[in-house]
């Protein structure tokens, strides 16, 4: 024994730390094992939930039903009661346009709103979509398609397997192919996990309104999102004035401000049903306010650069080269600050088609590299 632990100690090695030592480290193991498992079998959960549409169908009810909730009552409660209120020292006229002016707020953010939901950003199989054009009119492949396509294949890491040239643009941007959809697809279309469909030029799927934002609905985006900042920041300012002068002193405890004591004191009588609806308007109110002025600014932001929020967050490598003026009118079409007026799709088109992308310049693997992120935006 003691033979044992002196030739231990003179190869510096203490068998007893060192059993622990092995015990230790099988632990840590089997916890990054057990970790690992774990992460694994939620993911796959998560993949499953999201697979399945539920998530994004609930958040699509929900959303729907909260703007079918708020834009009524909103309306109601501010030409009767806050309009009054709040310009009750200024003449009747001041009142009327003021009213007006909410209508017409109302007005516009509900006409935007139902656009975004009814374009269809999808990028679908038709007789209307141009088809991937990779022959000449004699039928052979022109030169430059053969340049690429060898060019493609000289590098097998940025080789996509799919990624065909369309050859009707001068750039010559890559198409890729969606292996959801059966198809290919122009640049700058990504496939949606919640929608189950490609989306031209996609931006990203926004659960607030329910659908995935693309070419043909982003300018009625942008456009609700400056409607919800400025509904959610002055109308916020003006309910929480009615809040402060008229439902604050009839409030028993400040309490009462707080959503579940709300609903439960108006149950029990002790606020007004009113009262109640113009707290909920609050919340809702700050809620909208917040999120309209991050997506107006940063859609801005990225419009003005001729990016999509899915190209900025993925670190697409695209270049753009076209004006600030340029990059506008092909999100808004001409005339651009019109659209802040009244949605002006009749008259003004949209300067691009959403397929063939004049002055961009992008990797040409690049639909396949975030596809396989496996992540969603
Ligand atoms: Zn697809
Ligand atoms: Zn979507």
């Amino acid at each position: 024994m003691f033979q044992r632990i002196k030739s231990a100690r003179l190869n510096n090695v203490n068998p007893v730390s060192n059993k622990r030592k092995n015990e230790n480290q099988s632990q840590e193991f089997d916890i990054r094992k057990i970790w690992e498992n774990e992460n694994d079998k939620w993911r796959a959960v998560y993949d499953r939930h999201i697979k399945s549409g539920l998530p994004a169908k609930l958040a699509q009810i929900l959303m729907r039903g909260l703007m079918m909730f708020q834009a009524p009552t909103q309306i109601y409660v501010f030409t009767f009661y806050v309009v009054p209120y709040i310009f009750e020292d200024y003449d009747s006229w001041v009142n009327y346009y003021m009213k007006v002016l909410c209508w017409f707020v109302l007005l516009n953010g509900l006409a935007n709103w139902f656009c975004v939901i009814l374009y269809s950003p999808a990028y679908r199989k038709s007789k209307d979509n141009p088809f991937l054009q990779i022959s000449n009119h004699t039928g052979a492949l022109p030169d430059r398609f053969e340049a690429r396509c060898e060019q493609a294949a000289s590098n097998q890491n940025q080789l996509n397997g799919h990624c065909i040239y369309d050859m009707t643009s001068k750039e010559g941007l890559p198409w890729n192919y969606c292996e959801d959809c059966s198809m290919h697809v122009p640049p700058r279309a990504h496939h949606c996990k919640f929608c189950k469909l490609c989306i031209l030029k996609r931006d990203h799927h926004c659960f607030m309104v329910g659908n995935c934002i693309g070419f043909k609905n982003q300018r009625y985006f942008i456009i609700l999102a400056f409607y919800a900042m400025i509904t959610g920041l002055v109308g916020g300012y003006f309910n929480y004035r009615y809040i402060q002068g008229v439902i604050w002193p009839q409030l028993n405890s400040w309490s009462d401000l707080f959503f579940p004591l709300t609903i439960f004191n108006t149950i029990f009588g002790d606020i007004k049903g009113l009262h109640c609806l113009m707290i909920i308007h609050q919340y809702l109110e700050t809620a909208f306010g917040f999120i309209g002025s991050a997506y107006f600014t940063s859609q801005i932001a990225i419009t003005a650069n001729g990016k999509t929020l899915f190209e900025v967050a993925k670190n697409v490598p695209i270049t753009n080269r076209n004006t600030f003026n340029r990059n506008m009118k092909s999100v808004f079409g001409d005339f651009w600050l019109l659209n802040f007026l009244f949605p002006m799709t009749l008259i003004f088109r949209q300067r691009d088609d959403g397929i063939h992308w004049d002055g961009i310049k992008i990797d040409h693997n690049a639909n396949k590299q975030w596809k396989d992120d496996g992540e969603i935006l």
